[in-house]
């Protein structure tokens, strides 16, 4: 389900030099318009689905499109994000809601532990890896 923005939803984010999109998409489609200071998915069918987009922007601009197989016409995904979840609205052609709600990262915005929190080093000086790095045959360990 690529992601697609909603103009009417979309503020541009007020003109930063790089907007919430374009700075967490790990695949650099989303592109603001500077014209219409409006972002676009300009790849869709490049899209990873990662939904990074959907989750960071600060007005909820950034919808899914549903594949035909599971939401045909008629039908519709959306997304809602709250502070800490994301709750997926489900409609299906016969009028039936779903809604399945999950939590989302709650970590600020650039402050992720790049190693998850998890330190590595006394593992590499116990008994067990006490050859490493040495008998790996590299330095990368040691950079
Ligand atoms: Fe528009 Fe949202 Fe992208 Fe900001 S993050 S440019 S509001 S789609
Ligand atoms: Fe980029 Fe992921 Fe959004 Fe697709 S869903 S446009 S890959 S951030």
């Amino acid at each position: 389900m690529p992601s697609f923005v909603n103009v009417e939803k979309c503020d541009g984010c007020k003109a930063l030099d790089k907007t919430a999109c374009q700075y967490i998409c790990p695949n650099d489609l989303m592109v603001l318009d500077k014209e219409s200071m409006k972002a676009y998915n300009c790849e869709p069918e490049m899209c990873w689905e990662c939904y990074n987009c959907v989750k960071i922007c600060p007005t909820q601009a950034v919808d899914v499109r549903g594949y035909a197989d599971f939401v045909p016409m008629g039908a519709s995904v959306v997304p809602l994000r709250s502070t800490d979840s994301i709750m997926w609205t489900v409609k299906f052609r016969n009028g039936m809601v779903k809604r399945f709600k999950f939590p989302i990262r709650t970590t600020a915005e650039g402050q992720a532990e790049p190693t998850g929190g998890f330190n590595t080093d006394p593992d590499l000086e116990g008994p067990v890896l006490f050859t490493e790095p040495d008998s790996l045959g590299c330095d990368v360990w040691t950079k």
